[in-house]
Parts: C-alpha cells; sequence; structure tokens
C-alpha cells in the first residue's frame, strides 16, 4: 500500500493500459479518478473492479484534448478530494495514414489527445502541487506525474508520422518539465511501452500472422499487458522512485534492442 492517502488522476482509463494503470494504483492505496471520454460503460466496469477489489476511485467524464473541460475536471475533482498527488498522461490515440495522404486533421488530432492534453492536464496538476505545497508525511516529492510515451519516442515509425511526432514531442516536453520543476520537488517520468495488448493495436495481435511478425520485433518473445505497465506506473509514483525524475523507463520486451541486429542485421 505504497500510494495510501494519495489522489490520483489517470487519464483515458476505460481501456487498455489506462485500466492496467488505474487498477494498479488503486491496488497500491491510492484513490483513483478514471478519466474516460466516451465509453461510460467500460469506465464503470474499471471503477466496479477496483471496488470489488477493496480500492477507492470514481469515474469521470473528459475530453482531455479540450482545455476548458480539463480545467472543469481538475477543479472538480480538488473540490471533492482536497488535492492531487499522481497525474499518469495516458490517454491517446491513432490516426495512421502514408504520409502523403495524411489529412490536417489526422495531424491535428493526434496531436491535440497524444502532446496538448498532456500539457494541459499537467499545467493543472503542476498549478495544484505548488498550491498544496508539500506533504512529506504523504509523500516525498510534493507531485509525481507520469507520462504514457512509447518506444516511438525512440524508434521512427513510418506510416505514423504524426503519432511517432507526438511520442518525441512528450520526450522534450517531459525533460524540460521534469528540470523546470525538480526545484520544487516535483517528479516528472515517461513510460516508452512496447507492444501491449489493447485495443489501439488490436490489428498487430488478433491474428497468429500478425502475432507472429510482432515477435520478431520483441526479444522477450511475448507481447506486453497492461498490468506490466500497471506495476510499473505504481513503483514509479511511490517514494521506492523517489530519485527517478526527467527520464524515460522502457518497458517493451527488448523492442529498443534493435533485434534485427542480433542476426547480423
Ligand atoms: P487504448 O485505445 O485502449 O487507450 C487509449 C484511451 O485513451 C482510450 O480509452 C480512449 O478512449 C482514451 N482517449 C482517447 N482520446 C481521449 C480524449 N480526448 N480524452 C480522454 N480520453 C481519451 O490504447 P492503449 O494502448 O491503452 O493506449 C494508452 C496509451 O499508451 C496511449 O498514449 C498510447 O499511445 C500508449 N502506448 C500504447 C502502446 C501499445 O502497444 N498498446 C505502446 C506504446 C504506447
Amino acid at each position: 500500500m505504497r500510494l495510501q492517502n494519495q489522489i490520483a488522476l489517470v487519464t483515458g482509463a476505460s481501456s487498455g493500459i489506462g485500466v492496467g494503470v488505474a487498477k494498479a494504483l488503486a491496488a497500491n492505496g491510492a484513490t483513483v479518478v478514471i478519466n474516460y471520454r466516451s465509453h461510460a460503460d467500460e469506465a464503470a466496469a474499471v471503477l466496479a473492479d477496483i471496488t470489488a477489489a477493496g480500492g477507492q476511485a470514481i469515474v469521470y467524464q473528459a475530453d482531455v484534448s479540450d482545455e476548458a473541460q480539463v480545467e472543469k475536471m481538475f477543479a472538480d475533482l480538488i473540490a471533492q478530494f482536497g488535492t492531487l498527488h499522481i497525474l499518469v498522461n495516458n490517454a491517446g490515440i491513432q490516426q495512421d495514414a502514408a504520409f502523403v495522404d495524411m489529412t490536417l486533421a489526422q495531424w491535428n488530432q493526434v496531436l491535440a489527445v497524444n502532446l496538448t492534453s498532456q500539457f494541459l492536464c499537467s499545467r493543472a496538476a503542476v498549478r495544484e502541487f505548488l498550491r498544496r505545497g508539500p506533504q512529506p508525511a504523504i509523500s516525498r516529492a510534493t507531485g509525481k506525474i507520469i507520462c504514457m510515451s512509447s518506444v516511438h519516442e525512440e524508434i521512427p515509425w513510418g506510416g505514423h508520422v504524426n503519432y511517432a511526432t507526438s511520442k518525441g514531442g512528450i520526450k522534450l516536453f517531459m525533460e524540460s518539465l521534469a528540470q523546470e520543476l525538480a526545484p520544487q520537488k516535483i517528479r516528472v517520468v515517461n513510460i516508452g511501452p512496447g507492444a501491449i495488448q489493447t485495443p489501439i493495436n488490436r490489428s498487430a495481435w488478433a491474428t497468429p500472422e500478425a502475432l507472429a511478425a510482432l515477435l520478431k520485433l520483441i526479444p522477450y518473445n511475448r507481447i506486453g499487458q497492461p498490468e506490466d505497465i500497471g506495476n510499473l506506473a505504481a513503483w514509479l509514483a511511490s517514494d521506492e522512485a523517489d530519485y527517478i525524475t526527467g527520464t524515460t523507463i522502457f518497458a517493451d520486451g527488448g523492442m529498443t534492442l534493435y533485434p534485427g541486429f542480433a542476426t547480423g542485421g
């Protein structure tokens, strides 16, 4: 229960990795705000699972790429819980296209959800961390921000230029924010998942042929699960990781090891 008495917000937590993160934070004692955009039924199911396991959570609908909705969400959750200790910027989308066919709408939507939402939520969280100030009995850090990045903050991804650009942006967003806020004891860290089995990449694992091709990219030879990322997020948010800020932790079964070179490249 290393996150006891802490309030955590997880964006995009009605499916995939966000569910794994919300459940892991709750299992470690945090009270979790399950943000979702459009799937109220799925968010309610996550809430039911957390409650059944003895955890505490609420659901909150908001589009995290919309400034007014983000501001209202933070005002409401601070009114309800008094403050926030942990933000997990998880919401993200893909809108894939060959570069010559990519529309401005596809570009703008991916940047808005994957990158601008992280700016909006982090700014609101930092304002609250600074207003509240340190609570050393609850956590050594005044606040913790975990940004869901990707191996594609590092590995280029043709056919997904908008997505890779958003994740590359999150890398320097996180590093710059961590540098600026470390003196205030606010930690900012990226998680870089590899291939995790969720709805966002269903086509990469839904058939045996697709899964076999995917596993060629993963030296550890298994696809990741939301729990793999949830467990990492819970640890990164805890005081056990208090000296970690301004870096990306990859959880990718070795995908960033460029496995093609294992057999001569
Ligand atoms: P997912 O599609 O299951 O989850 C994304 C969630 O974000 C969904 O619940 C969706 O409703 C929500 N969302 C989208 N737009 C939103 C908005 N405007 N406001 C609020 N919520 C919104 O996919 P996932 O794999 O769980 O993705 C979670 C994060 O992990 C994303 O940032 C993704 O880029 C990242 N990621 C995933 C993988 C992977 O292999 N699955 C790998 C690397 C990074």
